[in-house]
Parts: C-alpha cells; structure tokens; sequence
C-alpha cells in the first residue's frame, strides 16, 4: 500500500515536508472488514483545516496518520457480508492506494452510469453540499437573484446550474476570462464576474440590479464583503467555505460589510455537510436524475498518479481547477 501521511502541521500552503510519502505490506481485512484497492481521491478544500490542530466540526487528522480523503474504489478482499470482491465503492478512504474498511459510511457506486469520478462531483460529496447549502440554507425563489462564488469550481458550479433549474437569476464570481465563459456558456448562469480582472462591486450592480436575494460564498474574504453590500432586503447568505482564508498565517479576516445584514434584516448562516448524512438518498437521487435528464453537468478535473498529492492538492489554492478535482491513483 502507498499512501501520504501527516508529518506536520503546515503554516501557510502546505509543503512537500509536511507529508511522509510510504510504502507498506498489503493489509490483510479481519473478520467484518475488506480491502479496497483505491482508484480516485477527492480533493478537497477542507482537507487544509484538517490538517490544523484546531477545534471545528470535525478532528483534525493526527500527526502520523494518513490523509483524510474521499475516495472510490473496488473491494479486492472481502470477509464483510456486505460487500464483495469485485464491488465499486465510496467511502472515505484516505490518501492511500489501498484501505482497509468495515463499511462504516461505505455506499456502493455503479461505473456503469456515469464515469466513477462524477460519484465525487456531483452525486458525491460536492452535489450533496451543493444542493443542501442552496435549498435548505439559501432557500432561494423562482426570480430571485443569487450569487455564487467560486463558480467554475465543483460545489459552485452545481450550486449555479440547481440556482437556474429553480428559476433564479444566477450571477458567478471566478478567476479568468475563461473560467467565466465556461460558468455562463457551458454551465447556464446569466453572468459571470471575472475578481481577477473586474471590479466586483461595479460587476454586482450591474448584474444584480435589484440586489442579491441569496449570496452562496465559497471564498470569503473581500469578495464575501462586496456581496454583503449589495445585498437585498431579507437576503440569506451562505457561508458554504471561506477558501481565502484557509492558508491565512495571521488572523481571519472577517466581513466589515456586515452591518448590512441589520439594514436588510438578512441572514448569514453556516452549513457542514455532515448534518445532512440522513438526507442524502433523497438529495443523491434527485440530483442522479437531473443529471440523467441532462439538467445538471458533471465537470470533472481528473489528475494521475497518488505521488502527485501534495502538488495536486495545491491546485485548489491556485484555482487551477475548474470543477470538481479528482487525483486518479494511477500513473
Ligand atoms: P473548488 O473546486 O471550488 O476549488 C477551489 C476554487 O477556489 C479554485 O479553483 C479557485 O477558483 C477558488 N479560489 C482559490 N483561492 C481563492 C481565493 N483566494 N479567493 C477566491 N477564490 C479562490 O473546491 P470545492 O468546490 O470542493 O469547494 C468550494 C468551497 O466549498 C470551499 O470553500 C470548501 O471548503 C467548501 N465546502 C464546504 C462544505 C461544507 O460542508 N460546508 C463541503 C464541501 C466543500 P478561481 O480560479 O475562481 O479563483
């Protein structure tokens, strides 16, 4: 088994030294258990808090242990009665080319539907906070407008595309001119707010004429405070991530913007995923359909080899992704 492991707590972007890349015997599975041979690993945001020794709604990952990560694969041992050699599974794998499981948390997958990646897009992890974040938390109208940040990103790209099934009038932010046209012209916004290059402020006036209903922010930071000051009355902002701030060395900036939640008696509220693990048969099987129906796209960023982890994680930071990052375990 290869796989990355913690070796200390990184301040700023991660480095290559804080992991130990190792090589170990294959794991044989006890009574209950089986082996999984990993083919795709998610690669997530949040694997970067995980990785700070700081109180949040999960533990952090110990020094040592191996990377916690999303992760498909297929079931190459079995002594679970639940699971057989030959099964495509989801489960939360790690950072690893095999793991050991006992199915806690474990689905079955079917390669047979959809290209195995697209089950750590939008039928996974990323379509699951998508659609609870907006629906539950955001709770957006037919003819309301909402924003969305990190737009050509996986949670934000499915975000809009669920926003404009609704009915919504649906603005992106993103970095580039060609992130911008692939969230208005592959993935149907209205529009498309390049940060790198435009003003956001003068962008969201012109675009969101009557104000923003429901703000969908992905990256905190200035950008989560240009939104707060175009928000409209009894607005709801999302606060689905902060990726800004994942890699701050110093404090978190916070909102000064905020006041405008009291003018607009509006709402910021937080959402983890993790709440919501009662729903997701619902939420999996209505996204599966819109997907079907050719409602909704699955784009997917595939990149090879598990020795590439620590500079594939990195992508993210540097938005060089568009849609949802997959690290394929083969070279
Ligand atoms: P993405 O696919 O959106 O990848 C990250 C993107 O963030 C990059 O491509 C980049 O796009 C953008 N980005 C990076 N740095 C900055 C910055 N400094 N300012 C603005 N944008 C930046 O990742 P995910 O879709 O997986 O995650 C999106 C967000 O959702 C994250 O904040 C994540 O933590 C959160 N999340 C929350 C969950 C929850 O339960 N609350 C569950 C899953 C994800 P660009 O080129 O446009 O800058």
């Amino acid at each position: 088994s290869r796989q990355f492991r913690l070796a200390a707590r990184p301040v700023g972007l991660p480095k290559d030294s804080d992991w130990e890349y190792r090589e170990e015997e294959l794991p044989d599975p006890g009574e209950g258990e089986f082996l999984v041979a990993v083919s795709h690993i998610s690669l997530d945001p949040a694997m970067r808090g995980w990785m700070n020794d700081a109180r949040s709604y999960i533990p952090p990952v110990g020094i040592g242990e191996v990377m916690r990560a999303g992760a498909l694969g297929e079931v190459v041992a079995s002594r679970h009665p639940g699971f057989a050699v030959g099964d495509h599974v989801s489960g939360a794998f790690g950072v690893q080319s095999h793991a050991i499981s006992d199915g806690q948390g474990v689905t079955e997958v079917d390669p047979s539907k959809v290209p195995l990646p697209v089950y750590l897009g939008v039928l996974g992890m990323t379509g699951l906070t998508a659609y609870f974040a907006l629906l539950d938390v955001g709770r957006p109208q037919a003819g309301e407008t909402v924003v969305v940040s990190g737009a050509a990103g996986a949670v934000g790209g499915v975000a809009g595309q669920i926003a404009k099934l609704k009915g919504c009038h649906v603005v992106g932010i993103a970095g580039g001119a060609e992130k911008c046209r692939h969230v208005v012209e592959d993935l149907g916004f209205d529009a498309c707010i390049d940060y790198k290059n435009e003003d956001v402020a003068a962008g969201l006036k012109t675009h969101c004429p009557k104000g923003i209903d429901v703000y969908f922010d992905n990256v905190g930071g200035d950008i989560l405070d240009a939104c707060l000051a175009r928000l409209a009355m009894h607005a709801r902002v999302v606060i689905c991530g902060a990726i800004s701030q994942y890699n701050a060395t110093g404090k978190v900036t916070g909102p000064s913007n905020y006041l405008a939640l009291l003018v607009n008696r509006a709402s910021m509220t937080g959402m983890v995923i993790f709440d919501y693990v009662e729903r997701f048969p619902e939420a999996a099987a209505e996204l599966a359909g819109w997907l079907a129906e050719g409602r909704l796209k699955a784009e997917v960023d595939v990149v090879t080899d598990l020795a590439t982890f620590p500079e594939a994680l990195l992508k993210l930071f540097r938005g060089e992704n568009t849609g949802k990052l997959v690290l394929q375990v083969a070279a």
